[in-house]
């Protein structure tokens, strides 16, 4: 096991001594993004500092470099999920890789009266490419229902048909942290006909994965949750899949040839889905990410943020002044609400004590109907979060006492 408080030091955003509103930072809202270690600046440094050139484009030791690095950091991701590194496209985050399976493959292949199923859980990111390409090809959207926040095996099989050609589902909810069982329902989803896409953007920083063991045909993710940059992110997709689907986006680098007749050929995957210049620092910076999340160990990594989602829950219910939404899900989310405080407020008065926490609907604005609230508040762990973290937090709840006082 790792210590939280050694692990701080890696992190110039939590060595420096912050402070918000004249209190120690204390940043919960790790869902939403993580902070950086020096490994990771570092290398988008020695980048911009010492390495600067394009990838795919020249013929001087620069631009080989580049190019090296590129195919080191994708074998880096690919090694990190148990893939091969053809199968590893880089994008600019899980909102882009989605969209580019929607277009890419969603747009070319379903027709009218196909099905894509969804859970109302999805992040606006895995929902809105879905809405956008039944409009355009005339499928349907179908949700998987929740049983108590959560999605089943049984509510999978339920709402599975002949008509379902895409299923597409976070395997770790941004609001609520419950992890699906994504290997079950690969096999059952595969057995009906369908491909699987699994957005990996709350998964893939937390858990380790093992994207062959899980047969999934796609999994999306960002680095900036990870611990890696911001603007980068990778498409994983079975290779075949990957040959199968039309390119989202065209242009430089991703071709072999074009002529004047309005033909082209595109390079294959996974440089057939890499138009333009690509993020090149982001790609250094993510290759360090995922080497720092291995040398600490995925597993030592989820064991610590469900290890201090107990606590907070044990601590928080002490306080008898919250509702949870989430007690029981495995990660390290906690989803509340102060009694007769609105979420949004209880955020201003959380960060008026220094804490981070985020408010409102989470980008899954279709959940809050099924949870009978409209807003929730926030809080997300990870590998530098502390008790003494916590401790600040229910406290501060405790103020909410304090803060309707004023009101009542
Ligand atoms: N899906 C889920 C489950 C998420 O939590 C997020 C980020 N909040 C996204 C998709 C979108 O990620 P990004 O903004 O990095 O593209």
């Amino acid at each position: 096991m790792f210590d939280p408080i050694q692990v701080r030091q890696d992190f110039p955003m939590l060595r420096q001594g912050k402070t918000m509103q004249g209190h120690p930072l204390v940043y919960l809202d790790n869902a939403s993004t993580t902070f950086k270690p020096d490994c990771v600046i570092e290398a988008m440094n020695r980048y911009y500092m010492d390495e600067t050139s394009n990838s795919h484009r020249g013929d001087y030791d620069l631009c080989y470099n580049a190019d090296r690095r590129i195919e080191s950091a994708r074998h880096a991701v690919a090694e990190f999920l148990g893939a091969e590194d053809k199968e590893i496209v880089f994008t600019a985050g899980t909102t882009e890789s989605i969209n580019l399976v929607a277009y890419g493959y969603g747009l070319k292949f379903l027709k009218p009266g196909d099905e894509i199923l969804l859970s109302v859980a999805e992040h606006a990111s895995n929902m809105m490419p879905w809405f956008r390409i039944a409009e355009l090809t005339g499928a349907r959207i179908a949700y998987i229902p929740l049983e108590d926040g959560k999605i089943t095996v049984e509510g999978l099989r339920k709402s599975l048909n002949e008509k379902t050609k895409i299923v597409a589902i976070a395997y770790v909810g941004n609001v609520l942290g419950y992890v699906a069982p994504v290997k079950e329902m690969a096999k059952i989803i595969h057995e009906s006909g369908a491909l699987f896409l699994v957005d990996g953007a709350q998964a893939v920083p937390h858990l380790a994965i093992d994207a062959k063991d899980l047969d999934c045909d796609f999994l999306a993710f960002s680095g900036h949750k990870m611990c890696g940059p911001t603007g980068i992110g990778v498409l994983y997709g079975k290779y075949e899949n990957l040959c199968k689907m039309d390119p989202f986006l065209t242009g430089g680098g991703m071709n072999v040839k074009f002529s004047k007749d309005a033909t082209s050929v595109c390079l294959p995957p996974p440089m057939k889905y890499e138009a333009g210049t690509l993020n090149i620092a982001g790609i250094y910076g993510l290759e360090a990410a995922v080497k720092y999340l291995a040398s600490i160990g995925m597993d030592n990594i989820r064991a610590h943020e469900e290890s201090l989602k107990r606590y907070a829950i044990e601590e928080l219910k002490k306080t008898n002044m919250v509702t949870i939404y989430n007690e029981d899900a495995p990660s390290g989310i906690v989803t509340f609400n102060i009694h007769g405080v609105f979420a949004q407020d209880a955020a201003t008065l959380l960060n008026s004590k220094g804490i981070a926490c985020r408010s409102g609907q989470h980008c899954a604005k279709v959940l809050p109907e099924e949870l009978g609230t409209v807003a929730t508040v926030r809080a997300s762990f990870y590998l530098y979060t502390t008790k003494g973290e916590i401790d600040a937090l229910v406290e501060a709840v405790k103020k909410g006492g304090d803060f309707l006082d004023a009101y009542f």
